[in-house]
C-alpha cells in the first residue's frame, strides 16, 4: 500500500474514533457497540504499528478516551488516570504474560484477578479518613469535580474509619461508579413512566447521572462505587499484593468486586474468565471482562507502563457480540421452493464466541437498504439470537481508489439458467424452473427426509448428491422406489452391502408416519411444522385437504389468505398429484389424527418456556398439538396456558403480570398423560 492510502485510512480511522469518543464520553449515547469500538481502535493502533512513520499527529491510540465537560469545574489529576490494555483470546493473553515473564525473568509471578466493571472510573480523595474531592476520569489528566454528586453514592464511605487499621493522612482511592442491574431496571421503569428518557445500558445510566448538575437527581439514581486500587496513601500502607490492598479497603468499608481471585498460572486465569463468562448474566453487575493485574506491587513498579496503559495489568474482554468484517463476495442461493437468497461470504470473524463467515442478506431488497456491497466494512451482530446478521455497512470505511459496484439481482437462476422472476409486490425472486433446478429438487428432498418431516435418517446430503447424479432421485416419490436399483447403488463411493440395507431399512421405516409430518414433508410454500399439524387436525384425511377450497383452507387457524392460496395452488399442480399417488401407493400411511371433537385444547393458545428436563420440547409441541392447541412463541393476553421449565424468565414474569395459568413440567407431564389416558 503506497503511503497516502495508509494516512487516508488513518484519517478515516480517527475522525471515527473521535465522532464515537464524544458519543460515549461526553453524551453518554454510544452509536455503536463497545466491541466494534474496540475493533476500529485495533485497526488504527495495527496500522500505527506497521507504519510508524505515517502516524498522525492527532492519533487516539496513545491518549485516553474521555474528556471533561465544561459544565463542571476541572481538577488535574496528581497520579494520571490511565486507561487498561485489551486482550481479546486465549493466545494475546499468553502473550501479555509472555511480555510480562520477560521482564520480570526468573521470578515468581501471581495474577490477581478481578471484575471488570462496565461504569465509570473516578478518583476519591480521603484527608484524615474524611471524603474531600470526588473527580472523573476525564482525558486522565484533567476531569471533572463532582464531589457532591459522589457524596450521594450510598455504598461508598464518607467518613474512614476501621477497627483494625489506622486511617491515613492521605489516601486516594481508584474505583467504578456504576448502576448495578436490579437498580438500572427500575430507573429505566420510572423513566419510561414518566416519558422521560431511558438508558441505553447501565454504563451510560452511571455517567449520566454522575454528571447530574444537580446532586438531588445524582441521589434519587442507585448508584454504587466499587474500589479497584490506591493511587497514593500517606503514610505508605505497608501493603505487598493487589489482592492484600483490597482487603485493606474492605476493612474501611469499601465495596469491591462480588469475585476476585488470585492465580499462580496463566493457565488458571484462562479458566477463572471463562467460568466468569458463563456467571455474567447472574452477577449484580454489568462486567465487559476481567482485568488480570501482577499481583506483586514492587512487580508492578518494575515492570512500569506503556504510554495510556500499564503494563502490568490488562483487560481481558468478552467475546463481542457485534464484530467488523470485510464482504468478500455474495452468493445466491437457491432454495426447496425456488427463493433466491443472497448470502454475503465473509472474511471469518469470530461474533459472541463462534466464527462467522456466511450471513443472510435475505432479499435484494436489503441489500439496498443496507447498501451493502462486495469489499465493505460490515458490522455482524449476534444477540440472543444465534443467526448473525449484518447490522450495519461502515460506507465511512470505503476506500476512495477502489470500486463499490452496486449489487443487481441475477437475472438468471445461478444453478440452472432458468429466468428469475420477482412478482410485483413480493420481496423474494424466484428460480422460474421448478424440479428442473437441480437445486429446488435437492432442496425438496432434503427438506422431505428431514427429522420433522418423513425422518429418513441415513439420506444425508453426500448420498442424495451421488443419486442425483446417477438418476435415481428425479422427485421425493423416488425414494420409495430405490430397493429396486440395489447394483447401481453399490456403485455409489463407500455405499457397502450394509450401508444400503440400513438405509432401505430406514426408508421402510418411515412409511409409518402421521398426516402431519406428511403434509410439512410436502414442502407446501408457507406451510411449516405447525401448519402442517393444524391442517392434519382440521381435515383429519389427505383426501379432504386435497379437495379443500380456499375458503376452506383459510379457517385454518394460522392459515392466511396467502398461504391458503399456496396450498390450493399444490393441490391443483398435477405433477405434485402424481408424487403424491406415488407415495401412497408405495405404502406411506398413518393413524387418523384424532377427531376435532376429542381435541379438548381446540382453539387454544399454548406457550413453552423454560428447559424442559423430562421431554424435549419438540415432544411437548407434539403433544399439545395433537389435542389440538396451538403453540405460540410469545405470551399475550390471549394465551390460555404458559408451561414453565426451568430458568424460565421474561414469558414467566409476564404470564405472571397477565395472570395466565402456568404449568410446571410435572404438571404439564401428568396433564397430558390423563388425556392421553382418556381416548
Ligand atoms: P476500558 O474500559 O477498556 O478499560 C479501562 C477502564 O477499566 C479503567 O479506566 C477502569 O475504569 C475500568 N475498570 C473496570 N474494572 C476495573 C478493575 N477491576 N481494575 C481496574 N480497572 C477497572 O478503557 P477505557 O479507556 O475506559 O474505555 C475504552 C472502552 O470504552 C473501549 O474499549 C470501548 O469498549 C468503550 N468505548 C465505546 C465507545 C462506543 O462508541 N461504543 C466509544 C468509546 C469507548
Amino acid at each position: 500500500m503506497d503511503k497516502s492510502t495508509i494516512i487516508t485510512q488513518m484519517r478515516q480511522l480517527i475522525q471515527l474514533i473521535a465522532q464515537h469518543n464524544h458519543a460515549y464520553y461526553v453524551m453518554d449515547q454510544p452509536e455503536i457497540e463497545d466491541s466494534e469500538y474496540d475493533q476500529l481502535f485495533h485497526q488504527l493502533k495495527g496500522l500505527e504499528q506497521q507504519y510508524p512513520d505515517c502516524v498522525q499527529a492527532d492519533s487516539p491510540i496513545s491518549k485516553v478516551g474521555g474528556q471533561a465537560l465544561s459544565k463542571f469545574e476541572t481538577v488535574t489529576h496528581t497520579v494520571p488516570m490511565l486507561s487498561l490494555g485489551n486482550v481479546f483470546d486465549e493466545t494475546e493473553l499468553y502473550a501479555f504474560a509472555r511480555r510480562i515473564e520477560e521482564r520480570l525473568a526468573q521470578q515468581q509471578i501471581q495474577y490477581d484477578v478481578e471484575l471488570k466493571f462496565d461504569g465509570l472510573a473516578i478518583s476519591l480523595w480521603y484527608e484524615n479518613g474524611v471524603l474531600v474531592r470526588g473527580v472523573t476520569r476525564g482525558d486522565g489528566e484533567t476531569g471533572e469535580l463532582i464531589t457532591q454528586n459522589v457524596k450521594t453514592i450510598r455504598n461508598l464511605p464518607k467518613v474512614l474509619y476501621a477497627d483494625q487499621q489506622a486511617v491515613p493522612e492521605l489516601l486516594e482511592v481508584r474505583g467504578e461508579v456504576l448502576m448495578p442491574k436490579a437498580g438500572f431496571l427500575r430507573l429505566n421503569a420510572e423513566q419510561q413512566a414518566k416519558g422521560e428518557k431511558v438508558f441505553a445500558n447501565p454504563r451510560n445510566a452511571a455517567a449520566g447521572s454522575l454528571r447530574q448538575l444537580d446532586p438531588e437527581v445524582a441521589a434519587s439514581r442507585p448508584l454504587a462505587f466499587y474500589a479497584y486500587g490506591i493511587a497514593q496513601c500517606v503514610p505508605h500502607h505497608g501493603l505487598e499484593t493487589m489482592s492484600e490492598s483490597l482487603d485493606w479497603l474492605t476493612g474501611f468499608g469499601f465495596a469491591i468486586g462480588e469475585k476476585h481471585f488470585v492465580c499462580d498460572s496463566i493457565a488458571a486465569v484462562q479458566q477463572i474468565y471463562l467460568e466468569i463468562n458463563q456467571q455474567r448474566p447472574d452477577l449484580s453487575v454489568e462486567i465487559d471482562g476481567m482485568v488480570i493485574k501482577v499481583n506483586n506491587l514492587q512487580q508492578q513498579k518494575q515492570l512500569g507502563f506503556l504510554s495510556r496503559e500499564p503494563r502490568w495489568a490488562t483487560a481481558y474482554k468478552f467475546p463481542a457480540i457485534a464484530a467488523l468484517t470485510t464482504v468478500e463476495q455474495i452468493d445466491w442461493q437457491v432454495g426447496r421452493t425456488g427463493t433466491i437468497t443472497p448470502v454475503a461470504r465473509l472474511e471469518p470473524v469470530a461474533v459472541g464466541g463462534v466464527t462467522v463467515s456466511n450471513v443472510t442478506l435475505h432479499n435484494i431488497g436489503e441489500i439496498h437498504r443496507l447498501d451493502v456491497r462486495i469489499g465493505d466494512t460490515v458490522s455482524v451482530y449476534r444477540s440472543g439470537d444465534v443467526i448473525p446478521k449484518v447490522e450495519r455497512v461502515w460506507t465511512e470505511l470505503r476506500k476512495p481508489e477502489q470500486i463499490y459496484a452496486p449489487v443487481q439481482l441475477p437475472s438468471h437462476c445461478p444453478v440452472c439458467d432458468s429466468p428469475v422472476v420477482m412478482p410485483e409486490g413480493e420481496a423474494l425472486a424466484r428460480c422460474s424452473g421448478g424440479l428442473y433446478c437441480s437445486a429446488q429438487r435437492i432442496e425438496a428432498i432434503r427438506h422431505f427426509v428431514s427429522r420433522k418431516a418423513m425422518d429418513i435418517e441415513g439420506l444425508g446430503d453426500r448420498w442424495v448428491e451421488s443419486l442425483l447424479h446417477l438418476n435415481l432421485l428425479d422427485s421425493v416419490a423416488d425414494i420409495y422406489q430405490l430397493s429396486e436399483h440395489r447394483e447401481q447403488m453399490l456403485q455409489i463411493d463407500k455405499m457397502g452391502e450394509k450401508s444400503l440395507q440400513n438405509l432401505l431399512d430406514a426408508i421402510e421405516q418411515s412409511k409409518k408416519t402421521t398426516l402431519g409430518s406428511f403434509i410439512y414433508a410436502l414442502g407446501i410454500r408457507g406451510v411449516g411444522e405447525s401448519t402442517a399439524r393444524m391442517l392434519a387436525n382440521c381435515f383429519q384425511s389427505l383426501d379432504a385437504l386435497k379437495a379443500a377450497d380456499i375458503d376452506a383452507l383459510k379457517r385454518t387457524p394460522d392459515v392466511g389468505e396467502i398461504t391458503a392460496e399456496w396450498i390450493y395452488d399444490f393441490f391443483k399442480a398435477p405433477h405434485n398429484i402424481e408424487i403424491l399417488d406415488r407415495l401412497i401407493a408405495a405404502g406411506i400411511h398413518w393413524d387418523a389424527p384424532l377427531a376435532p371433537s376429542r381435541q379438548p385444547l381446540n382453539g387454544q393458545s399454548w406457550v413453552i418456556t423454560g428447559t424442559l428436563s423430562q421431554m424435549s420440547r419438540d415432544d411437548a409441541t407434539q403433544a399439545l398439538q395433537a389435542l389440538g392447541a396451538r403453540v405460540s412463541g410469545s405470551v399475550s393476553s390471549k394465551t390460555k396456558c404458559l408451561v414453565a421449565g426451568e430458568k424460565a424468565g421474561s414469558k414467566l414474569e409476564k404470564a405472571q403480570k397477565l395472570a395466565i395459568d402456568i404449568m410446571t413440567e410435572a404438571e404439564f407431564i401428568a396433564f397430558i398423560a390423563s388425556h392421553n389416558a382418556g381416548q
